[in-house]
């Protein structure tokens, strides 16, 4: 005997459950067989609001039958033949007919015990089971329809009734050992049973599952088999994991610990029976039915897979007890588990500190107030004379599992889960680990699971890659410049790193363009131009509210307001790369702050381009620094713009001009007199400092300025003006320059004296031949590193320093050094 259990979804259509038959049908002729049915999808929820709508004094019941009726008569006339209809119709009618006798009683009542709602949902599975075993009638096919509440015996919980195991075996082989009852198929509705009684009761929602065990381990079948709507038990809840894969192979323990933490694809008491009785279990696809599904038996594979799946319960809420006197109370904990028991609360999880001063267990949301009620009366003399605290309850809570039988032979997993956990900054209230090690689980925030089980899933199974998700901020010259570059390598960095980048915002200071699914960048500009407004405030709360994994924020923009987000950013674990230089020009407290939280909350603060747009400059500096050198003076050549500028200017064509030049060429800040005036070039060389181990402000800076102080006065456009009606000014400083047989830089110098104070200055030179920096041509920086190790001929880093392109490359270099971390 084989038994076959086909779920609502792969019944829930007449094209569905014509899949369903051809299956059976094809198989009926070799093997008998037990198929056991659910509802078609949806009609246990209906039938279930159908009740309470009645009990409410709801008319809009009605109609709702009048569509329950409708739907199951569809099904009669599509899988039927004519000569058949009229049967089956009356058939249906006679069931709608009951199940509106029963509304009218509790209308009439208006009273919807969970009796009568367990009376009510078994409709579901009857009219499901009915309409399909007359389908096969009319096919020929020898077959009965068995009638589950007759089978199987439970006790009164209704809602969630104990099966009585010897009664129903008994009950169940006896029907089978009689000679009159032999049959080449049997329909059974699943989830339905009854008391003794004889009232009905279910087994649970999802409860067909445990039908098919049930008669499986009854009848000693050769297999039993859950056909569904997905190809096998994945490595994770499909809906939640895009990628999730399908398991070949799984043991009865590990399969019974990922459905008991939320794997709804089994119903979690259906494991024990078949497991005791040796049973296969397959979970097939109706949709696919030549998929081999996952196979379900006594031992773990011994496979490369530490981890066989993640799961997750929604919804749970944590109860605590707590108190000095929890030591000195006799059979404290069974007295608490009986509290529950008594009350029917499963408890979910439980955790407990070593001093015994605590002790808090996870249970469904929905049984919190009568767990609340339950143990503080069974307390209630403790809690009075405070030797324990009143319950407490946390809720919005969720728990995660990882379900492995071979992890217990290898050390380090829970390290490499609260590792990647913390990493994405998702925080863990509880933790377990089961003495058998086959899982661990965490209680985490209800707002951080489909988060969480992502990166768990990237970290422990995927072969494929690791999703990041980067919003941009600004999308001008820069900004541009990047999407292009991460469009040409998505497929590169894909095949050599195992990483998929995912731009998932893109935010100028009007609009912002937000798909967590991934922004499709070959029209990126007009869906941008399209998109709605907002401000960088508003833009931050999405990044926050979409809590998604290895999320990292680029600023490309130069404005104050979008570095001011930054904190809020990282002390959500959110990874911010910057070309802006404002954060780490600001006051060094708001910089060290930066810093410490990015540490704090294992999130990358990554700012190459701050110095020498993609120069590996800041990077070297730490570099050395990690490795325990001390960086004694830099000097440098930090502006490109100013480069740009001298290298151009002869005296013939005016200053002014040369400085439009290298504005038009993308050089310079938004507003050139960062560059000319030194500013820009001061924040360089203090943020070097800074990397370097030195608290500099701005303040303490010394810039030899060039420029007329008249310059620094108006708009840009009046700079320009005031700049021309100053060539004088430039062109003695010029030949002065060549008078002297030098070339003009600007120049930056840091040094730290023999007290270990540094101190740095900033302004122009005149540069003899011999000077490093003589040839120096274009838009070039170049950086002097005098340290310990190199201390005679410091470490030279030349090359362009300023640039559209060259910026948007280094700042792509931190985003794959943020996205790696
Ligand atoms: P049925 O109606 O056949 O009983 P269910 O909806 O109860 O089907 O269970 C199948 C569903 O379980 C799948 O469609 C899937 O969305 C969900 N599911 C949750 N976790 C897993 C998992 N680890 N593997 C496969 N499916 C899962
Ligand atoms: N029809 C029931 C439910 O929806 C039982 C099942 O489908 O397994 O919960
Ligand atoms: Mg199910």
């Amino acid at each position: 005997m084989q038994v076959l259990k086909f779920g609502g979804s792969s019944v829930g259509t007449t094209d569905a459950i014509s899949k369903v038959i051809a299956i059976v049908k094809e198989r009926v002729q070799r093997t008998p067989m037990i198929v056991v049915l659910s509802a078609m999808s949806g009609v246990t929820d209906q039938l279930i609001l159908i009740g309470q709508a009645a009990a409410q004094g709801n008319d809009a019941y009605q109609t709702m039958i009048q569509n329950l009726a409708k739907k199951h008569e569809d099904a009669v006339l599509a899988l039927l033949p004519n000569a058949q209809h009229a049967n089956a119709i009356n058939m249906v009618k006679q069931l709608i007919q009951e199940i509106e006798s029963n509304c009218a009683m509790i209308l009439n009542e208006r009273a919807f015990t969970l009796q009568m709602q367990d009376c009510l949902m078994s409709y579901g599975e009857i009219l499901s089971s009915k309409i399909i075993s007359a389908a096969f009638e009319a096919e020929g096919v020898d077959q009965v329809w068995l009638d589950s509440r007759t089978m199987i015996k439970t006790n009164s919980s209704y809602s969630s009734a104990v099966v009585d195991k010897s009664l129903t075996n008994q009950t169940i082989q006896n029907y089978f050992a009689n000679s009159s009852n032999q049959h080449a198929l049997y329909l059974a509705p699943g989830f339905i049973a009854s008391n003794a009684e004889g009232h009905t009761t279910t087994l649970g929602r999802g409860g067909s599952d445990y039908t098919g065990a049930i008669y499986a381990a009854a009848v000693q079948a050769e297999v039993l088999e859950i056909w569904t709507d997905v190809s096998g038990i994945m490595t994770a809840d499909p809906r939640i994991v895009q990628n999730a894969k399908e398991i070949p192979k799984i043991s009865y323990q590990e399969a019974m610990e990922l459905s008991h933490f939320g794997a709804k694809i089994i119903y979690p008491p259906t494991i024990l029976p078949v497991m005791r009785a040796h049973i296969p279990v397959w979970i097939k696809n109706t949709f696919e039915p030549a998929h081999p599904g996952t196979l379900i038996e006594n031992e773990s594979p011994k496979d490369s897979n530490t981890i066989r799946g993640i799961s997750s319960i929604k919804d749970i809420c944590l109860l605590s007890l707590e108190g000095a006197g929890m030591v000195a109370i006799p059979g404290f904990s069974k007295r608490l588990f009986d509290a529950l028991a008594k009350k029917q609360i499963s408890i979910l999880l439980i955790t407990q500190s070593s001093s015994e001063h605590s002790i808090s267990l996870g249970v469904r949301v929905q049984d919190t107030h009568l767990a609340k009620i339950a143990v503080d009366a069974e307390f209630e003399h403790e809690i009075n004379s405070q030797l324990l605290e009143p319950l407490i309850i946390e809720k919005d809570l969720s728990i995660i599992a990882l379900v492995g039988a071979q992890m217990r032979n290898h050390p380090g997993v829970s390290g490499k889960m609260f590792g990647v956990l913390g990493r994405n900054g998702i925080n863990v209230s509880a933790i377990v680990q089961g003495s058998s090690e086959k899982n661990i689980t965490a209680v985490i925030a209800v707002q951080d699971v489909r988060k969480a089980i992502n990166v768990l899933h990237e970290e422990f199974f995927e072969t494929t890659y690791k999703q990041v998700n980067l919003y941009m901020a600004g999308a001008g010259n820069v900004g541009g410049k990047l999407i292009d570059q991460i469009k040409k390598q998505v497929l590169y960095l894909q095949s050599t790193l195992r990483l998929q980048i995912n731009i998932v915002g893109i935010a100028n200071s009007k609009k912002q363009l937000i798909n967590v699914e991934g922004i499709d960048l070959s029209h990126w500009r007009d869906q941008l131009a399209a998109a709605p407004a907002g401000n960088i405030q508003e833009y931050v709360a999405a990044i926050l509210e979409n809590n998604l994994r290895n999320s990292i924020f680029v600023d490309v923009t130069a404005h104050a307001t979008v570095a001011d987000t930054y904190a809020q950013l990282l002390s959500k674990a959110v990874s911010v790369v910057a070309c802006n230089k404002i954060a780490c020009s600001s006051p060094y407290a708001h910089y060290a702050k930066l810093k410490s939280l990015a540490r704090n909350y294992n999130a990358a603060f990554l700012f190459e381009t701050n110095v020498g747009a993609s120069l590996p400059i800041i990077g070297t500096l730490n570099d050395l620094i990690r490795s325990g050198d001390r960086v004694n003076k830099i000097e440098a050549v930090l502006s490109g713009t100013l480069n740009f500028v001298f290298n151009n200017y002869d005296g013939n064509t005016s200053f002014a001009k040369v400085v439009k030049q290298a504005q038009e060429a993308g050089y310079t800040e938004p507003d050139p007199r960062l560059d000319l005036g030194g500013t820009d070039v001061m924040r360089k060389v203090m943020i070097l400092a800074r990397e370097a181990g030195h608290p500099l402000e701005m303040e303490s800076i010394e810039n030899e300025a060039f420029l007329p102080a008249s310059c620094f006065d108006g708009s840009v456009a009046d700079f320009y003006d005031e700049m021309e009606k100053q060539e004088p000014h430039f062109k003695k400083l010029y030949d002065a320059a060549i008078a002297a047989g030098s070339k003009l830089k600007f120049v930056a110098k840091f040094e730290i004296d023999a007290n270990g104070q540094g101190s740095a200055k900033v302004g122009l030179q005149h540069i003899q031949p011999n000077s490093d920096f003589y040839h120096l041509y274009g838009k070039d920086n170049l950086v002097l590193f005098y340290s310990d190790r190199y201390s005679e001929l410091p470490m030279v880093i030349k090359g362009a320093g300023a640039g559209a392109d060259v910026t948007a490359s280094g700042v792509f270099a931190d985003i794959i050094r943020a996205a790696r971390a």
